[in-house]
């Protein structure tokens, strides 16, 4: 059998050769199994791994005297558990891709988009529920989907690509021991993995990283062999995380192709992201039992407070919309879609202050910033809460481009546009979460949106953003330059458009002010690629910066702005007696403007 090696596959062993060897054990003689053309040249130098901290020094040695097979035995019972405990998961899955290019000059760009955002339910087999008024991707659904990508992206998906084989065992396959090397802090073993010949099923077929205390895969990249005769297995870096003591779930998976060949003219060329989050449903309020309310003794209970006092019209129309507010906050953490409060939300609100100090404004009641989990980049209010995508404060180059975005939400605030209130109404929260997009709607009418452009730029002509606004123009150009072949991307789900289209860009006076754009000036970043700025705790949905160092960037192709990079986390390990370290890792290293 043909085995292709694709390009992803041999930048990804370039990569981890160069992790390697900034850890402690790896071998000397480690060599990535990799054929001599594969040229560093052709890694994205930004995708270098840079380890936030150097690895232990005082890292548990391994069990004594295990031999392959009994590592094989452990690893095997470890997938068998791992399947177990996925089908009693229900996380959030989204993919974000991106049909690529090349160029006259050789560069390849996006040219057109794909996203998908569900409900992984592996009940029985890898499935989803979408969000996004497609059908999901997984295998029920092949009958359903249509055009290209009903041929290319199934049978199995992108959520397949979470597990190794649902039916893991050594007989089926062979294994070769490569050597050992760290994943950030954590000590893998390396093995290759291939299907016996012979065996009709597809099977995996590829490398495995097994972390070396409970043998857990941590990571597998490769495909599924053999081919299928009409579909196709993409090849795939699939990533899991150590969200509680013992237990690794899937987080990322980087998907690539460069070749693929699908007819007799046609080939694919795309890369894409898969990121799931939203593990932890108790917490984010599915499992709320009765039991775990306190019930007071009733002679304890006084009904009336007696500070109570009646409610004004205008106090109780602020309660209202206050309700209103709440209840859809409320809805969207606990679907998932909203990190719940944390360090994000304090940064953005710091800008908000900074707007509102300047310029004298003192608002009536809290003002709350809140970070919603998906890619396509958009902002919106719900009453006194600004929204903003994970996917856009990713791309925003600098503090101006991110005080503009607020400046926006904020002027809806100030101007007293309103929320609509048939949220207050309980009932009304009463849907399934795959409907929350078409339930909850936050969108503004075009003469709402001007009058809050105009104001924004009121707010900010006072700010101490005043003289770096051209940055923030810089990036609506990019934004509009790119919004015809990056339609998903800019497709907001519950906001309003923040580039419906060549004449339509938000906060369009900035344009004018911002210098021209140009794609080979290494100083001039106009746009970040995705994912590297924020982080997102898969068990938790926490939100938090990215602690990736900057990187100096080489040739303007690794500006990369809105554009898809591999993932390469940094692995952590949660110690065993229960005690929370926070098992975050960067999605992609992050890049900022040279100074
Ligand atoms: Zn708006």
């Amino acid at each position: 059998m043909q085995i292709v090696r694709s390009g992803s596959l041999l930048v990804l062993m370039v990569l981890v050769c160069a992790f390697a060897a900034t850890a402690q054990d790896s071998s000397p003689a480690a060599q990535p199994a990799t054929s001599p053309q594969a040229a560093p040249s052709i890694a994205p130098a930004p995708t270098t791994p840079a380890p936030a901290t150097p690895a232990p020094t005082t890292d548990p040695l391994p069990p004594a005297a295990v031999t392959l097979n009994d590592v094989l035995d452990r690893v095997v019972q470890r997938e068998h558990l791992f399947m177990a405990q996925m089908r009693h998961m229900h996380p959030m899955i989204e993919t974000y891709l991106q049909d690529l290019k090349d160029d006259k000059d050789g560069n390849t760009t996006p040219v057109k988009d794909q996203y998908f955002l569900g409900r992984l339910d592996m009940a029985d087999g890898p499935e989803d529920v979408s969000f996004v008024g497609q059908p999901g991707f997984g295998h029920r659904m092949v009958a359903k989907l249509t055009g290209v990508y009903s041929l290319h992206f199934l049978p199995m998906g992108f959520a397949q690509m979470v597990v190794l084989d649902s039916d893991f065992q050594k007989k089926y396959y062979k294994f070769t021991f490569v050597r050992r090397e760290f994943l950030g802090e954590v000590r893998c073993l390396v093995i290759d993995v291939q299907p016996k010949e012979g065996d009709k099923v597809s099977r995996f077929m590829g490398r495995i990283w097994v972390e070396d205390q409970d043998y857990n895969i941590v990571r597998f990249n490769g495909s599924y062999y053999p081919q299928p005769r009409i579909n196709f297995f993409f090849h795939f870096d699939s990533w899991r995380l150590n969200m509680r003591p013992g237990t690794w779930l899937p987080a990322y998976v980087y998907t690539e192709e460069s070749n693929l060949k699908t007819g007799l003219t046609k080939t694919l060329h795309f890369k894409a992201q898969t990121r799931l989050w939203g593990y932890d449903l108790k917490s984010l309020g599915k499992n709320e039992e009765f039991t775990q309310i306190l019930i007071d003794s009733p002679q304890s209970v006084n009904d009336q407070s007696p500070t109570a006092a009646d409610a004004t019209p205008v106090v109780a129309e602020r309660m209202w919309e206050q309700q209103a507010e709440e209840n859809a906050v409320d809805r969207l953490q606990k679907i998932g879609l909203l990190a719940p409060p944390g360090e994000v939300d304090k940064i953005l609100a710091t800008v908000v202050n900074n707007l509102l100090v300047t310029n004298n404004i003192d608002l009536q009641g809290d003002l709350h910033c809140r970070i919603l989990l998906t890619q396509p980049l958009e902002s919106f209010t719900i009453g006194h809460t600004i929204v903003m995508s994970r996917g856009l404060l990713d791309v925003l180059p600098d503090e101006a481009s991110l005080a503009m975005v607020l400046a926006h939400e904020l002027s809806h605030i100030v101007l007293g546009h309103r929320l609509d209130t048939k949220l207050a109404f309980n009932d009304k929260m009463f849907f399934p979460d795959e409907e929350s997009f078409q339930r909850m709607d936050f969108k503004r009418n075009p003469a709402e949106e001007a009058a809050a452009d105009t104001k924004a730029l009121e707010l900010l002509k006072n700010s101490p953003y005043k003289d770096k606004l051209g940055n923030a123009g810089l990036f609506l150009k990019a934004l509009q330059e790119k919004a015809p072949e990056l339609q998903h991307l800019i497709r907001p789900h519950l906001g309003n458009s923040f580039a419906g289209g060549k004449n339509n860009v938000r906060m369009s006076s900035l344009l004018a002010s911002a210098p021209a754009l140009d794609e080979k000036r290494l100083d001039q970043i106009a746009a970040l690629p995705l994912g590297g700025r924020i982080k997102v705790d898969p068990w938790t949905d926490q939100a938090e910066l990215s602690k990736a160092k900057p990187v100096a960037l080489t040739s303007a192709r690794e500006k990369m702005e809105f554009e898809i990079t591999p993932f390469f986390p940094y692995l952590t390990r949660l110690a065993a007696n229960g005690t929370e370290k926070v098992a975050l890792t960067a999605g992609s290293p992050s890049q900022t403007q040279q100074k």
